[in-house]
């Protein structure tokens, strides 16, 4: 088994936020086991990632199993010997339709995802952390963690509550050496988001409700992301930070 500094394991890490979280960690000398979906696309940003210099090991997770969610900490301890750093960042963004015509399936799967995963993932993560006494997690909320939007009702319910197993994580777990916290980013340009900014108007109404002007990027909340698990966020738990261009100021 190869021993090694840090350990990460990044869920959704094949594209968008997650690929960027995880291409700082490589950056910064962490090993990262990338939890997907699609096997293809994972096996070619592990090779990406590879050839930047990375230590890392794509493992598919459908993170509303709570098993995938075991296998992806097994591959964690089994490749890299250990597991510091996870970010639950899989996520869907769901139907969009007004509370009383949502389908109860599309309700569902977004609930499954974006929130019950997290909380698998995270009983799996604590428990390989505990061994090793001691960790960091970081859930990626949203802006609609803290606010609501028209027309999304199972995505703002699901990142509101994601806030809220964050907090109560970090309480039962501050005293052993697990921090967890949240981000909330505005509208970053992924592929989540290509369809609501399809059209110039569109795209001009979501900017609009960005002080600063323009839709952020996944590597500005990459940024955030690493430095909530590093050492240098070390007094820092059960706190959510938005990463909005001044969305939630307005
Ligand atoms: P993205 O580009 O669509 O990336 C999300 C990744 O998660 C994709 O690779 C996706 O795979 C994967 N995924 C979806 N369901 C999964 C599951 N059940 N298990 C494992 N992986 C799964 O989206 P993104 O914009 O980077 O979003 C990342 C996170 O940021 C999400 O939680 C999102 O809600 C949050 N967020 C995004 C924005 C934004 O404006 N982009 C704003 C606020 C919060 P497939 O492509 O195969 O489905």
């Amino acid at each position: 088994m190869e021993s090694i500094g840090s350990v990460a394991l990044v869920t959704g890490a094949s594209s968008g936020i997650g690929k960027a979280i995880a291409e700082q960690y490589v950056r910064e000398g962490t090993a990262v086991v990338l939890a997907d979906l699609d096997d293809v696309l994972g096996h070619q940003v592990e090779q990406e990632l590879r050839d930047m210099g990375g230590a890392v090991k794509y493992v598919r997770c459908d993170v509303s199993s709570p098993d995938d969610n075991e296998r992806a900490v097994e591959a964690a301890v089994r490749e890299f010997g250990r597991l510091d750093y996870a970010v639950n960042n899989a996520g869907i963004a769901g139907a969009g339709a007004p509370t009383a015509d949502y389908p109860i399936d599309a309700w569902q799967r977004v609930i499954d995802v974006n929130l019950s995963g997290a909380f698998y993932g995270m009983r799996a993560q604590i428990r390989a952390m505990l061994a090793g006494g001691g960790g960091a997690i970081v859930n990626v909320s949203s802006i609609l963690g803290q606010v609501g939007y028209a027309g999304a009702p199972a995505y703002v319910a699901a990142k509101h509550g994601l806030v809220g197993l964050t907090k109560a994580t970090a309480l039962d777990y501050a005293a052993q050496g697990i921090r967890v916290n949240a981000v909330g980013p505005g509208f970053i340009e992924t592929p989540m988001i290509a369809n609501v900014t399809q059209t110039d108007a569109i795209k001009a109404a979501i900017v609009a409700q960005h002080p600063i002007g323009r839709l952020g990027q996944a590597h500005e909340v990459a940024e955030l992301v690493c430095f909530l698990t590093s050492s240098k966020a070390s007094f820092i738990t059960g706190s959510y930070y938005a990463v909005d261009g001044g969305f939630l100021a307005r």
